[in-house]
């Protein structure tokens, strides 16, 4: 006659609480002449823009949050076409039948019901005028001359909020369209490398075009403390750190 061992487990019972995914973000608020604009910042190259009642996204990914969790868009912007910009679980997750989708061109027939717009192209999006900016390499190469985003293909936008002028700068270099730019009041600069920028070229396009407040977002491995130091001097502008790895 054996003998087994019982073990017994007594509950350890678990309680998941639900956590509020939209919520715990960083968030901030800019005054405009027709009210807050208000800022929240996913992570990586994503952000949402909270505007006299719409709500516009910029490259959501799935991979940093559950945006079933987040508000539902009345516009997406979408950058280009590479997985962490365009990703399609995020964009059902936020889409309704009235959400407007505009895409820049290497993502043409890529996304139902989206509106292409070219590098220069201007637009009224859920009531936001956007203009759609060049987003490209010049020095940094995928292999010998095949730039990570090759010219043409990505768009940054700048979003004009009452008088407040907003760029989103997408995946790209301190490109001579960059660095024309006039009156930007906000302006989101990549630091992800080897892809984008490295702190140099953020603080050369800075001084160039004078944002009020710059955020370096979609930064990867590279510190944004460097983009401070770089431009502590110029007093113009306001760098603001943010989470956006
Ligand atoms: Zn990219
Ligand atoms: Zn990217």
């Amino acid at each position: 006659m054996t003998r087994g061992t019982g073990v017994l487990l007594i509950g350890a019972l678990f309680t998941l609480c639900a956590t509020a995914l939209g919520e715990g973000f960083e968030k901030d608020v800019v005054k405009t002449s027709a009210g807050d604009l208000e800022i929240t910042f996913v992570g990586h190259g994503s952000l949402v823009f909270t505007f006299g009642g719409k709500v516009l996204h910029v490259d959501p990914y799935s991979k940093l949050t559950d945006y079933s969790t987040l508000p539902k868009a009345d516009a997406v912007l979408i950058t280009h076409g590479h997985g962490d910009h365009l990703d399609a679980a995020a964009l059902a997750a936020i889409r309704t039948p009235k959400t407007q989708v505009v895409v820049s061109l290497a993502c043409e027939g890529k996304v139902d019901g989206a509106s292409v717009m070219r590098n220069g192209d201007e637009k009224v999006v859920a009531g936001i005028s956007v203009t759609a900016v060049p987003a490209y390499n010049i020095v940094a190469m995928r292999s010998e001359g095949v730039p990570f985003h090759p010219k043409g293909e990505g768009n940054g936008y700048v979003m004009t909020f009452g008088d407040t002028r907003v760029y989103v700068a997408g995946d790209t270099e301190n490109v001579p369209e960059m660095k024309a730019l006039k009156g930007i009041s906000v302006a989101f600069l990549p630091m992800n490398l080897p892809y984008t920028m490295t702190p140099e070229m953020v603080a050369d396009a800075a001084r160039a075009f004078k944002p009020r407040i710059l955020y370096p977002y979609h930064c990867g491995e590279t510190d944004p403390a460097r983009v401070v130091a770089l431009l502590k001097d110029v007093k113009e502008i306001e760098v603001r750190v943010r989470k956006m790895k």
